[in-house]
C-alpha cells in the first residue's frame, strides 16, 4: 500500500505548488460568483397581477389607524438599523451578520376601495404574501422578524381589515395575517425610500373582488408555493415510559395565535403559559412523573401537533390551560371562574359548544388552511368501547380536579362541561381542558396576572394531578 507516498522531487513539488495555488485561486473565484448571485435579488411575485393606483394627496382618505408610527404618519426611527440598506436589495452585501430585522411600525389607511397596510422594518426582507378562504384572510410570511408592535393590534379594523395577527409560526419565520371582510385582490411591494434615514416600508394593498377572483389568486400562490401551506414539524419528546406516568401540559395557544384578550390587556397565550410553566415546576418536585410541554416559550403549535406531541410521548393524562372570554360585553361581568370541558361530540350547551368552536378555530387565526378535521369514519370510533374507558378515565381527572379547584375557589358557576374539542380528541389519553378564568371579567383578568393566583391554582392543579393517579394506581396495583 505504499503507491501514494512516492518521494516527490523538487521541480515536482514546485509544480504540485503551482497547480495547488491555481485550484485555490478557481475556489475562490467560484465562491466570488456565489457571493454576487446571493447579491441578485430574487424576483418577488403578486399575489394578483393587479396595477393598483397609487394613492394620491387628492384621494379621500377615509381613516389612518397606526402604531409606531409619527404623527405626520411618517415611520418612527428605527433601531439598530445598517446604514445604507434603503435603496431595497442590499441584504447580502452587508460584511458582518445582521441582527434579526424588526418590525417596528404598523398602519392601516382606508381610502375609498383600498385598504393598504403598511409594515416599518428594520430592513429589507424577503416576503410570501398569499391568501386563504374561510375565513378570507392575507398571509403576510416573513423571515425571523421581530416585532415590536403592541398585542392589541387585533383591534386594528377598518376598510376591508376584520383583524390583524403578527407572532412567530417557527422559529425563524414571522407571520403576519390579516383577516378581510370579503374577498380582496392583493398587491403588495417596498415602497421605495429616497431619503436614507428612513426604514424600509411594506405596502400591502387591498381592494375589493370577486369570489372567482380571490379564488384565482389564492390558487397561484398555492401553485407558487406550495409549501406555504405545510405547518411546522412538531418538537422532540422523550420516546419510551420510565415507569413513572407522563403527563403532557398544553399551555394553549401562542406565537401569531394570542388566544383571547382580556380586560387590563391581558392575553389568553401569555397568561397560561405562565400556568403552565408552573404547574411543571409543582409537579416536579413531586418527582412522581415525566412532564412534557406542548410548549415552553412564546411560540406557534398547531392543535395536530399537541395532540400528536401527546400519542408520541405515550401520555397518561393530557391536560390543556386555557383562558375563557366572553363575546357579548353585556355578560362580561356576570362570568367568572374556572371551567373543566371533556370531550363530547354533543356539546352539553351552545356556549360549550360555540367556545370549542373558537379554540378549534387557533390554527386558522394563524394562517393556516386545513382541510375538516374528521370524516364520519373517526367519528364513529368516537363511540368504540376502548374510547369509553378513555373517556371515564377523562371524567374522573375532570372530577378530582374539579373538586380541588371548588376547595379553593377556583370554579365558575357551571364548571362541568363538554363538547368536541380538536385537542380533546385523542383514543388513548385522558384529556381535560381547563377554561382558568374569564378575561373579559375584570377581577379575573387582574387575579390572573398575578404570581399569587397563578401559583396557588398551580399548585392546585397538582394536587388534583395526585388525587387521579392515587386513585389509578388503587384501581392498578
Ligand atoms: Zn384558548
Amino acid at each position: 500500500m505504499q503507491r501514494g507516498l512516492r518521494k516527490i522531487c523538487p521541480a515536482e513539488a514546485g509544480h504540485v505548488r503551482f497547480v495547488a495555488l491555481l485550484l485555490a485561486a478557481l475556489s475562490l473565484l467560484s465562491a466570488g460568483a456565489a457571493w454576487a448571485q446571493t447579491e441578485i435579488p430574487k424576483k418577488r411575485r403578486p399575489v394578483a397581477a393587479v396595477e393598483l393606483p397609487s394613492p394620491t394627496p387628492n384621494d379621500e382618505i377615509k381613516s389612518i389607524k397606526s402604531y409606531g408610527y409619527g404623527s405626520t404618519g411618517s415611520p418612527a426611527a428605527a433601531p439598530d438599523r445598517p446604514s445604507g440598506s434603503a435603496d431595497g436589495q442590499l441584504l447580502a452585501s452587508q460584511a458582518r451578520p445582521l441582527p434579526p430585522p424588526s418590525a417596528t411600525g404598523l398602519q392601516l389607511t382606508v381610502r375609498s376601495d383600498l385598504s393598504a397596510v403598511s409594515v416599518a422594518l428594520t430592513r429589507l426582507v424577503e416576503v410570501q404574501v398569499f391568501t386563504l378562504a374561510n375565513p378570507y384572510r392575507v398571509v403576510i410570511d416573513m423571515a425571523d422578524v421581530r416585532f415590536e408592535l403592541p398585542a392589541r393590534l387585533s383591534q386594528h379594523a377598518g376598510g376591508h381589515v376584520r383583524a390583524i395577527r403578527y407572532g412567530l409560526i417557527a422559529p425563524g419565520r414571522s407571520r403576519i395575517v390579516i383577516e378581510t371582510t370579503g374577498p380582496v385582490l392583493v398587491e403588495h411591494r417596498y415602497q421605495s425610500q429616497t431619503n436614507n434615514a428612513s426604514p424600509p416600508i411594506l405596502n400591502v394593498s387591498l381592494r375589493t373582488a370577486t369570489e372567482e377572483q380571490f379564488m384565482a389568486s389564492m390558487e397561484t400562490a398555492r401553485a407558487v408555493n406550495p409549501t406555504t401551506f405545510v405547518p411546522p414539524a412538531a418538537p422532540i419528546v422523550p420516546e419510551g415510559k420510565t415507569g413513572r406516568p407522563v403527563i403532557v401540559l398544553d399551555a394553549g395557544h401562542g406565537g401569531i395565535d394570542g388566544g383571547a384578550v382580556g380586560a387590563a390587556n391581558t392575553v389568553e397565550k401569555e397568561i397560561v403559559l405562565a400556568v403552565a410553566l408552573k404547574v411543571r415546576d409543582e409537579l416536579r418536585r413531586r418527582n412522581r412523573y415525566e412532564i412534557v410541554m406542548t410548549r415552553s416559550d412564546d411560540r406557534f403549535v398547531s392543535l395536530d401537533q399537541r395532540v400528536a406531541i401527546s400519542q408520541r410521548a405515550n401520555a397518561d393524562l393530557f391536560l390543556s390551560l386555557h383562558a375563557d372570554a366572553v363575546p357579548d360585553p353585556a355578560f362580561a361581568d356576570q362570568a367568572r371562574g374556572a371551567t373543566l370541558y371533556t370531550l363530547s361530540e354533543q356539546a352539553s350547551s351552545r356556549a360549550a359548544q360555540e367556545l370549542a368552536d373558537r379554540e378549534n378555530a387557533a390554527d386558522v387565526r394563524a394562517g393556516f388552511s386545513f382541510e375538516p378535521d374528521l370524516n364520519p369514519q373517526v367519528t364513529s370510533i368516537l363511540h368504540d368501547l376502548a374510547l369509553r374507558e378513555t373517556r371515564n378515565f377523562s371524567i374522573q381527572a375532570s372530577k378530582l380536579l374539579e373538586r380541588r379547584l371548588g376547595e379553593r375557589n377556583f370554579l365558575s358557576r357551571d364548571p362541568s362541561r363538554s363538547a368536541a374539542f380538536r385537542v380533546l380528541r385523542q383514543p388513548e389519553v385522558p384529556s381535560v381542558l381547563i377554561e382558568l378564568g374569564f378575561l373579559t371579567n375584570e377581577v379575573d383578568a387582574k387575579l390572573m396576572q398575578t404570581e399569587d393566583w397563578q401559583r396557588r391554582v398551580a399548585s392546585t392543579l397538582a394536587n388534583g394531578i395526585d388525587a387521579f393517579f392515587s386513585t389509578r394506581r388503587r384501581a392498578n396495583p
